[in-house]
């Protein structure tokens, strides 16, 4: 199960359809921050981006593995 957190300020977006929402508007988003010079870190702007000026990203909602080995 996927779900977007805000970057800065934490906040968490876990409903699906707003979640589809996002990524929708992802790629307008990010081309807007490339036009300005930046590089996006997420598919969307926070809600609080006002305040915060985080980003949502996408994370796991599970927990990752530690300790990876190669090979
Ligand atoms: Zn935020």
């Amino acid at each position: 199960m996927k779900k977007l957190v805000c970057d800065r300020c934490g906040v968490e977006l876990t409903d699906s359809n707003e979640i589809e929402a996002a990524f929708e508007g992802m790629e307008a988003w990010q081309e807007a921050v490339r036009a300005r010079g930046d590089e996006p870190r997420g598919v969307f702007p926070c809600e609080n981006y006002i305040r915060c000026s985080g980003e949502m990203q996408f994370v796991d909602d599970k927990k990752f593995p530690q300790g990876e080995k190669s090979g």
